[in-house]
């Protein structure tokens, strides 16, 4: 840019007609008539102007570069650098401690024991969470939006994916319940006691009763950040289109319904056709070749010798 300011301060220049003419053509015989003295005591004058009008050009654009930055910078905190129809808010890690065990590497399952004396995968991505095996200590979730709802940012690419894609088939997909920490979770569980015991139960029946459909806090495979509730939570939802389509394509972007009605023995949770767990895509094709809920297939896993 400073080049075009000398650049148009070389070759225009005024002359006496008013009009302007390019300086680097042949001297005009008032130039060439011009004393030598008349040109040396203009020459400091132009050079003056010269440097006022670089100095001027450099303040412009420091003056640019700056807005430039903060424009940036607040797209940048905005999230509105996304070109996904669903934007991410990515915040902080949020990382579940319940004991006095150290925190793993983020997200990282790593092998971990617990109280149940179940191993954890190292695969972060088949960690298993039941009634009977709590959600590993340390475990991290960066939740990232996708309108109200939360996955971890791990799980967001393929899901915005998948419901990009089932959108270009006209099939509508939306999220109804995403990740839950474990003090939510229990909110939702108190509440549904109290529910129960307005309608005259004992406080333990209520809580049995509330039980049967909610997990306990810590044992929820919300707190993953790899499981979504989709549209309905209702059993009409296998009776839709959306769940044709599911049933045909979540395996492509790594998820599979987690609760079947031919598993409830080993998961010890009703068919749910709106729950989606994702696992990876491997492990999701594969999952559904075997016809094995996430129990068995970690089973099969370490019955091959996979840790
Ligand atoms: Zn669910």
């Amino acid at each position: 840019m400073i080049i075009v300011t000398e650049n148009r301060t070389r070759e225009y220049r005024d002359i006496p007609n008013g009009k302007r003419r390019k300086a680097n053509r042949r001297p005009s015989e008032r130039t060439v008539g011009r004393t030598s003295q008349e040109n040396v005591s203009r020459r400091p004058k132009q050079q003056q102007k010269r440097i006022k009008e670089t100095l001027a050009a450099v303040v412009v654009i420091i003056a640019v570069l700056v807005c430039m930055s903060a424009v940036i910078i607040s797209l940048y905190f905005a999230g509105g650098y996304e070109d996904e129809p669903v934007q991410p808010t990515a915040g902080t890690p949020i990382r579940m401690e319940s004991g006095a065990q150290q925190a793993t590497e983020a997200g990282q399952a790593q092998a971990a024991s617990n109280d149940s004396g179940f191993k954890q995968l190292s695969d972060p991505f088949l960690v298993l969470v039941n009634d009977e095996v709590p959600l590993p200590e340390g475990w991290e979730v960066t939740p990232s939006f996708i309108g109200e709802e939360s996955v971890d940012i791990r799980v967001y690419d393929q899901l915005s994916s998948m419901i990009r894609d089932a959108q270009e088939d006209g099939v509508s997909i939306w999220i109804c319940s995403g990740y839950r920490s474990v003090e939510e979770q229990e909110i939702i569980l108190n509440r549904d006691i109290e529910l129960h015991m307005s309608e005259g139960m004992s406080e333990e029946e209520a809580r049995e009763l509330a039980l049967r459909t909610i997990a306990r806090p810590g044992h929820s495979e919300h707190h993953t950040g790899f499981v979504v509730d989709l549209n309905d939570v209702d059993n009409a939802f296998e009776e839709t289109e959306t769940y044709r389509w599911l049933s045909e394509h979540a395996e492509d972007y790594g998820f599979v319904q987690r609760y079947r009605s031919d598993k409830v023995d080993i998961t010890g949770i009703d068919n749910e056709s709106w729950h989606y767990r994702y696992v990876g895509v491997e492990n999701a094709k594969k999952m559904n070749e075997l016809n094995m809920c996430l129990e068995e297939y970690v089973q099969y896993l370490k019955d091959q010798g996979i840790a």
